[in-house]
Formats: C-alpha cells, structure tokens, sequence
C-alpha cells in the first residue's frame, strides 16, 4: 500500500498479517484518500462502528456480498466528489491570492500615479496661473478666456489628483490602532472645514459621541467628507447638520443628517463608486472621490456606510463599525 496507489481497498478485518485497521492508520498517516471497505465474515455492531470512527468507508458482511458491488460504487463516487471539492478550493485560493496580488498592484500604481503627477502639474498649475496674473487684459479676450480655462482645468487636475491620492492612501497607514475620541475627530474635520461652514451659514450640532477604534485621520476624513457634502448639496435653506450615534447588536453606526437636496432611492448605491456623480460640474464642485474615499475606510476596518434620503428632503449617511 505504501507503494502502489490503489483506488480503493477491499479489506477483511484480520487476517495473518493484515489487520484492517492498520491499513487505515497507513492510508491515513501517508495522506491517500483511498477508500477502504471491510469485507469481513463477522463484525460486531459496536466494532463496525468503531471501524467506521476510525476511518473505514464502509463494511460489507460475507453473507450480503451482493451489496459489495454498490458500496464500491458509492465509496470512488464520494473519492470522486472529496478529490472535485479539494480542486475547486485550491482553485479558489490561488484565485483569492492572484486577486490580492493584483489589487496590491493596483493600489501601487495608483499611488505612484497620483504622488509623481503632482510635480509636473504642479508646474502647469503655477505657470498658468502666472499667465493669468502677467497677461490679463493684455492679449485680446480670446487668449484671457483660454487661459482661464487652463487655470481652471490645473486646479481641477490638481483636486482630482489629490483626491486620488487619498483614496490610495486608505490602505497603506498600518500603526496600531487605539481608542480615541469620535468628538476630537469631528472637531478637526470642522477645523478644516471652517472656511465653508461660515461661508454657507451652516448651523451643526451633535449628540455625544462613543470614542471608537480607528485611526484618527481616518475619522477626520469620513467626517470631513460627509459634513462637507451636508454643506456642498444644501437646498434652499441654510444647511442645518445633525451628527449623531446608535448601537445595535455590538455595532455602533454614527450618522450625519442634512437638510438638503437629497437623492433619489435608485442612486443609493451608485454615489459610493469612484468618480460617480449626480450633478453637473457647474452646479456643484466636485470630483466624485469623497464617498468612493469614504467607503474605503468604513470598509478597511469591516464596517458598512450607506445612505437614506428621498429627494428634495434632505439625507442622512451612516457608517457602522463592529465593536472592537
Ligand atoms: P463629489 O461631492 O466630489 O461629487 P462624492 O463622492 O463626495 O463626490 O459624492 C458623490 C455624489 O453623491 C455627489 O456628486 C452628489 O451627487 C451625491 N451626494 C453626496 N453627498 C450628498 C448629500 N449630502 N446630499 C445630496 N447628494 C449628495
């Protein structure tokens, strides 16, 4: 047995020489898959199934031998189906593995990308805005509209770029992670965004919020991408923001709430995508990152964000993470 690979083993329980139960320890100390059935005169009850625990396949009485034939049949038939399940997992391992390799990869390029475009276009930027500053009402007013078109189109580059850059940065900070405050992290996303909060009049309140364990910058950002969302898609009224939390079955969700434009049901899940917008670039700024960024993050610790809204009635957008 231990150089031949056989199909199947057809065993009597003991023999001289041969007793059916150290055939199995050596099908099962080399690793064979190789189904064994006791073909025995007499077997008690309480030793069949012993012989069963301990590894055999099936056993087959001397004076029922016509059932031999069909436990043959069925043993290579569940070998056939063990070996089909062992392939198939394998295939998905090395499939998984290939998918994180390449999303690596991806994530790579993407940073390079980003991080080696800003230099040049850095360059671009300053020099048409040069121009701009230099040549204005200097040429005729064909050269100023282009030129602030090329102004224009840097400085969205320039967004975008940077935007690109975050998104690829969700993945790589790995420090360890403590407790810190939900309340400390909202206030640094207002801090920085406190130039359209005044701006726009916004009046932005919260309930206490639960400290939580996330990297600090990560907050600041998924805050200050959906406060400054609230703000950026307001409606009539001056935007009015209510950041808040709940806990549910060990998960604690934190909610921003607006009063704003809203979204229609059927694009609940679209916004979420990279580079997904619902508006023109004229009526809101915008490079269609902030969720996509957002999304990442929530995601990175294994938690979910999603949006309830209903058009014209403003939108709450909610992030839950699992208790740590
Ligand atoms: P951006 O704001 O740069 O377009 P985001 O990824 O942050 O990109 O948002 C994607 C889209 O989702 C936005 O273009 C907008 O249409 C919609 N959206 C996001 N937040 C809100 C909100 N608070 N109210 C209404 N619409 C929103």
């Amino acid at each position: 047995m231990q150089t031949n690979r056989y199909h199947i083993v057809l065993a009597d329980y003991n023999l001289p020489q041969w007793t059916g139960m150290e055939a199995l320890q050596v099908l099962r100390s080399q690793n064979l898959d190789t189904p064994l059935i006791l073909v025995t005169g007499s077997l008690g009850e309480e030793r069949a199934v012993e012989c069963l625990k301990q590894g055999a396949t099936d056993y087959v009485l001397k004076d029922r031998i016509s059932r031999l034939p069909l436990a043959v049949r069925r043993a290579l038939e569940e070998k056939r189906l063990r070996q089909e399940h062992r392939e198939a997992e394998a295939d998905l391992a090395q499939k998984v593995k290939e998918l994180a390799r390449s999303n690596a990869e991806l994530e790579q390029l993407a940073y390079v990308a980003s991080h080696d475009l800003q230099e040049p276009l850095r360059m671009v930027s300053s020099y048409t805005q040069l121009l701009a500053k230099r040549y204005q009402g200097r040429l005729d007013s064909d050269a100023d509209k282009f030129i602030a078109y090329a102004v224009d189109g840097a400085n969205r580059m320039q967004r975008l770029i940077q935007d690109l850059l975050a998104y690829s940065r969700v993945g790589k900070v790995q420090k360890e992670l403590l407790e810190i405050s939900s309340e400390a992290a909202l206030q640094n996303a207002l801090k920085n965004l406190s130039q359209v909060i005044s701006e726009s009049g916004a009046v932005i309140t919260h309930d206490p919020l639960p400290p939580l364990v996330i990297d600090e910058m990560h907050l600041t950002q998924l805050f200050q991408n959906l406060v400054g969302n609230a703000i950026k898609y307001h409606g009539p009224e001056t935007p009015c923001i209510h950041i808040f939390s709940t806990k549910k079955d060990k998960e604690l969700t934190l909610s921003v709430r607006d009063n704003g434009i809203g979204i229609a049901a059927q694009y609940f899940e679209r916004i979420f995508v990279m580079f997904q917008r619902l508006h023109a670039r004229d009526e809101f700024s915008g490079t269609g990152i902030g969720l996509a960024i957002s999304k990442k993050i929530v995601e990175r610790y294994g938690g979910r964000i999603s949006v309830q809204s209903e058009s014209g009635k403003g939108s709450t957008f909610s992030f839950s993470l699992p208790e740590q």
